[in-house]
This record gives C-alpha cells, sequence and structure tokens, in this order.
C-alpha cells in the first residue's frame, strides 16, 4: 500500500488532472451510472462499465480488495420500460410486479454480457425501483424530494415536484448550478429549448416527481400523490444510501454531464447541505461508428450480445477478451472507432499473449504498467509494455507470473492453449487461430463449421477436447495424435 504510486485522475468538475486523495483511505467510495434496462446493451454502453472496471481493479490494488466500494445502479423504471410492461400487462398482478418481471429478463442478460467482457461484480448493483420509497434503506427518493420541498428549492405543482435551480442559486454554501457543464443559468434560459410545460414556475426547474395514471403507468404513493421519479434523483437516492452523502468518484459517459450530473450535483448538495457531492467526476467518451456516437436512437448499434454470439458485425462473432482489449487500446477520454480492423488486431494480440501467459501463476503486476493506469487510467501506454513483457516473458520464464499479474489488473483473460509438442511457429500461425475460429463457431452455435474446423485440424494430426469453464464458456483443449 505504502510504496504506490500517486493516483491522479482528470476531473471534469475542475479540468484538470488532479491528485486523487480520498475521503477516507479505509473505505474509497465510487458510483457510476448504469444502464437503462429495457432492452438488450450495445457495445457502447459496455465502455464505461470496461472502464470504471478497470479503475475498481486499480483502487482494489492500491487500497486494498475490502478498502474499496463500488456502487453501479440499474434504472428499470423509465417511460420506455413502463410502455412495454403495460403493452404485455394482463391485469392478473400490479403493474409495477409486470415491470420488475420485465426488467428481471434484461438485467439477467446484462449481467451474463458483462461477465463476457470479464467485468468485476461492484460491490453494490442498486435498482431504482428498490430505492423510491423504501423505509428499509437509510435514504430513499420520496425523502430527498421532501428534503429539497422543506428546503425551498423545490415545490408541488399539479402532482408533479420540480426542482428550481433558480432558488438553489440563492443559497450560502452550495455549488453554483451549472458549475459541471460550465453553463451559466441566464445564457441557459436565453437558449431554452426546454418545454415550458403549464406547472413549471420556470422553464429551467426539472423534474423530481411526476403523477402516474394508475390504470396504465407504474406507480409509488408518496405525499405528492400516486406517482413515479424523475431520472436525475435516482442516483442521489441510490449513491447516498449506499455510499453516503459525499463520496470519491462519480463516473459516467460523457452525454450524462448535462443534464443528469449537474442535476444529480443540486439535488444531493441541496438535500445534504454541501457543497459538492463527489470529490472526482469522470467521463468517458463515446464509442462511434464511422464518426457518429453509437445509441439506440440513431439504430447504429450493434450489442454486445450480437456481437459475442452473432455474425452481425464483420461477419463472425467475437470473444469476450478481444471486445474488452479493444476497447482499452484507446484513452478512456478520447473517442473510439469501432470496426471490424480494431478487432482482428486485438484477436492477434490475445494469440500472441496467450503463447507466453497462462494465469496459472500469478506473481505481482509491473511497476511500469501500474503507473500508467495510475496516470489517468493510460491504458493505452499499459498495453504498450506489455508487448514489452511478453517478449521479455517468452525468453525467461520467470517472468511469467508477472505478465499474468499485469493482464490481470487490467481484467484480460486469456484462452487457455495447450502449446504441448507443437512447435511455436506452427502453433501461432495456424493451429491457434483455427482452435478460436471453432471457438467463436460453437458461441454462435455454428455447427457445420465448428464441425469442420474439427476436421481440417484433426487432419493436421491434432485432437480436440471441448469442455466449459467455471463460467459456462465452451473452452477447448488439444493434443497432438500420436
Ligand atoms: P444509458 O443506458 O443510455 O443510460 O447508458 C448507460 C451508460 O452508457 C451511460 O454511462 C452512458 O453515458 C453510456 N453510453 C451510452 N452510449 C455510449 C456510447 N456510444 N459510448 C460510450 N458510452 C456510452
Ligand atoms: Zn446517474
Amino acid at each position: 500500500m505504502s510504496t504506490m504510486p500517486k493516483l491522479k485522475l482528470y476531473n471534469t468538475m475542475s479540468r484538470t488532472k488532479e491528485v486523487f486523495e480520498p475521503l477516507d483511505p479505509a473505505n474509497v467510495r465510487m458510483y457510476v451510472c448504469g444502464p437503462t434496462v429495457y432492452d438488450y446493451a450495445h457495445i457502447g454502453n459496455a465502455r464505461p462499465m470496461i472502464v470504471f472496471d478497470v479503475l475498481f481493479r486499480l483502487l482494489r490494488h492500491i487500497y486494498g480488495e475490502t478498502n474499496v466500494t463500488y456502487a453501479r445502479n440499474i434504472t428499470d423504471v423509465d417511460d420506455k420500460i413502463n410502455q412495454r410492461a403495460f403493452d404485455r400487462w394482463t391485469r392478473k398482478r400490479p403493474l409495477l410486479a409486470e415491470m420488475r418481471d420485465l426488467t428481471e429478463g434484461t438485467v439477467a442478460q446484462f449481467n451474463k454480457d458483462l461477465k463476457a467482457l470479464n467485468v468485476l461484480d461492484p460491490t453494490h448493483t442498486p435498482r431504482a425501483t428498490d430505492f423510491v420509497a423504501n423505509g428499509e434503506q437509510p435514504m430513499d427518493m420520496v425523502r430527498i424530494i421532501a428534503k429539497l420541498v422543506e428546503r425551498g428549492v423545490a415545490y408541488a405543482a399539479e402532482g408533479h415536484v420540480l426542482f428550481s435551480p433558480t432558488e438553489m442559486d440563492k443559497l450560502p454554501g452550495l455549488p453554483r448550478y451549472g458549475a459541471l457543464s460550465r453553463r451559466n443559468l441566464d445564457d441557459m434560459l436565453a437558449g431554452a429549448r426546454v418545454d415550458v410545460a403549464p406547472y413549471k414556475r420556470d422553464p429551467m426547474d426539472f423534474v423530481l416527481w411526476k403523477p402516474s395514471d394508475p390504470e396504465t403507468e407504474p406507480g409509488w404513493n408518496s405525499p405528492w400523490g400516486f406517482g413515479r421519479p424523475g431520472w436525475h434523483i435516482e442516483c442521489s437516492a441510490m449513491a447516498g444510501a449506499l455510499l453516503g452523502e459525499q463520496f470519491d468518484i462519480h463516473g459516467g459517459g460523457i452525454d450524462l454531464v448535462f443534464p443528469h450530473h449537474e442535476n444529480e450535483i443540486a439535488q444531493s448538495c441541496c438535500a445534504f447541505g454541501l457543497d459538492k457531492m463527489a470529490s472526482i467526476w469522470m467521463h468517458n467518451g463515446f464509442l462511434q461508428v464511422e464518426g457518429r456516437k453509437m445509441s439506440k436512437s440513431d439504430g447504429n448499434f450493434v450489442t454486445i450480445d450480437e456481437l459475442l454470439t452473432t455474425d452481425k458485425f464483420g461477419g463472425r462473432s467475437w470473444p469476450g477478451e478481444v471486445l474488452r482489449l479493444a476497447m482499452l487500446k484507446t484513452h478512456y477520454r478520447q473517442p473510439i472507432d469501432w470496426t471490424v480492423r480494431a478487432l482482428e488486431e486485438a484477436e492477434a494480440t490475445i494469440y500472441e499473449w496467450s503463447l507466453v501467459g497462462d494465469q496459472q501463476e500469478v506473481g505481482e503486476p509491473d511497476p511500469q504498467v501500474i503507473d500508467a493506469l495510475a496516470s489517468d487510467i493510460n491504458t493505452s501506454f499499459a498495453l504498450h509494455r506489455i508487448h514489452q513483457l511478453r517478449s521479455d516473458a517468452a525468453q525467461y520464464p520467470e517472468l511469467r507470473p508477472r505478465f499474468n499479474a499485469t493482464l490481470e489488473l487490467l481484467g484480460i483473460r486469456l484462452r487457455k492453449l495447450e502449446t504441448a509438442t507443437i512447435e511455436t511457429d506452427e502453433f501461432t500461425t495456424t493451429v491457434a487461430p483455427l482452435i478460436l475460429e471453432r471457438e467463436a463457431a460453437r458461441r454462435a452455435k455454428d455447427f457445420a463449421a465448428s464441425d469442420r474446423i474439427r476436421d481440417e485440424l484433426a487432419a493436421m494430426g491434432i485432437a480436440l477436447k471441448d469442455g466449459k469453464d467455471a463460467d459456462g464458456n465452451p473452452t477447448t483443449t488439444w493434443e497432438v495424435k500420436r
């Protein structure tokens, strides 16, 4: 713990890299905005999950595994989810139960996707619906909204509760509204294209609570009637309940800076009377396709599951470790262009590394890689250094445990390919690619292709044995037939 380098992180709030000083080194706390689970997650959604997973691993390495608390939420109430739940509702149970059942499926799929990407389970994965009005939690949305009304920064109108940034800016000891996104309220008002609903006092006011029609929309009882929360209040409640009123790191995609994170700060700081919600605000850049952000609404997306199990992207499926490595090649704040070429390159790297690393014997990770990660998660430099480690470890087997540990720090798994008695060159150029291609075919349930490759290898004198690893993913070992 003591010989560790100083961790530096870029803080969107100050627009500079800052030396990270945890509020409590025995409990380093991080919150990341998770997905809205109305459907399969796309590979753009996977970017914050992977980036902050690397940071979670690094924090655990620096501060100790049990001294880091990571909460990543699930937004399981939202108008798209409500609509889907209503569409399939048979009125045999409450609409809320229907909605829960619907999101159970999408959450399970999301967890499966993340497992394939080797993302560790966070300490907490709260669901918004458990924090709306739940007296068993230390904090919930209804109680925070009531506090905001009491402090005079929120007001009820026609079944809604609205937050007033203008009222917030009149109170001392709080951050100014717009500090994170560097927008000023007057400019925002001048350029406002926000909808001017009749119940709003001011166009910049945003919704904390809105009424639900009990016939068609899920909802909870509250002092303001039957209704449901706005999106922003969810994260203030879940972060407050699980990490405390103030914590260390808050992360998410760059699209969340405004209005989502700006509004989280407004709510939490006003409710708890604090000048800051989190010490460091971190945002990952977009994953793009042909220069445009990948998004559901633009239709230019490919889901994580499609990449793993179908041939929709590049005419073939891709192992999770290839997707993960391709993601980490670019620094997290830069945009990534998602291309077949980048995936092919990542796959070639995984083959190459699998010849040297086996992750059987794990030592201490390489100090230069730790330094690179401690410098605002410089994964590009870390990977560059790992290429060097690989060639060193190929020459000096005693360096392999370090190579293995370094890959583990980045969450990069290598496939267990046994080199047995075959010459390394032949293995690299023919056997390994064929075995991986066949595994991809098996994952995609393309049994014709899988059998064809098996026969091809058999003709070369290689016998395959199929099995499953601890996570249920297909694995293949092979041996040279005598
Ligand atoms: P959503 O389900 O849209 O609320 O997004 C969940 C998380 O994924 C948020 O942190 C978003 O900022 C992030 N995200 C969504 N699309 C992309 C993208 N194309 N590239 C990077 N991050 C994204
Ligand atoms: Zn959030």
